[in-house]
């Protein structure tokens, strides 16, 4: 069975496949290598953009579908940049200019926990779904630190560590965080349907 794993940043993907690894069965498929276009995220919220993309995903190829969507969720800030975080500077993945406006905005703050918040989602192409969230919590550093990871990395500290997202090998990151969280939990579904292919008709 070939699942496409629904993204078009580079990034994401290369965890997506370190995460979910062999599956008897499934055979992985990128996005890219079917020159399908990433739909725009027009929803409100992370669960309404991660079902936006995995639907999408598998309406466009015919085959199930698994996409996420990943916000950072800051307490001092009231949940933000959340559903925003890829264009909180303004400008659309933009990482130094969003880690930037993240430190001027607590600068002299306090309380600097905040959260990654990943909503996974598996879609067939007749519309079915289903979901799964992944929580790391952590705070925001002071200053940058570290070239491993993308995006907020290089200022989150998970909880009981010392270390930033960006100071983590790949497998470290990947064996603790928001995304393998999301991931994990469609696992099952995924074998069950790799088992059981009638399921998809
Ligand atoms: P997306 O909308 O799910 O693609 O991600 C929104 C934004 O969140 C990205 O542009 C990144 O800035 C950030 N982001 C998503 N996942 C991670 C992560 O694992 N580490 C750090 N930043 C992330």
């Amino acid at each position: 069975m070939k699942v496409l794993l629904g993204t078009g940043n580079p990034a994401k993907l290369a965890e997506m496949r370190e995460i979910l690894g062999e599956i008897p069965g499934v055979e992985w498929v990128s996005a890219g290598e079917l020159g399908l276009p990433e739909p725009k995220e027009e929803g409100s919220t992370l669960e309404e953009n991660a079902i936006i993309k995995a639907v999408t995903y598998a309406k466009l190829s015919g085959l199930p579908a698994v996409a996420e969507d990943t916000g950072l969720e800051v307490e001092a800030l009231d949940g933000a940049p959340g559903v925003l975080s890829s264009r909180f500077s303004g400008k659309e993945k933009d990482y130094e200019a969003n880690n930037r406006k993240l430190l001027e905005l607590l600068q002299g703050v306090e309380n600097r926990r905040a959260r990654f918040r990943t909503v996974a989602v598996l879609a067939l192409p007749d519309g079915r779904f289903w979901t799964n969230e992944g929580l790391l919590e952590g705070e925001i550093a002071r200053a940058p630190r570290g070239t491993g990871g993308f995006g907020y990395d290089p200022l989150f500290i998970p909880k009981g560590g010392t270390r930033t997202l960006a100071e983590l090998s790949p497998a470290e990151k990947n064996a603790i965080s928001h995304r393998r969280r999301a991931l994990e939990g469609l696992r099952p579904l995924l074998r069950v349907l790799a088992e059981n292919p009638e399921l998809l008709l």
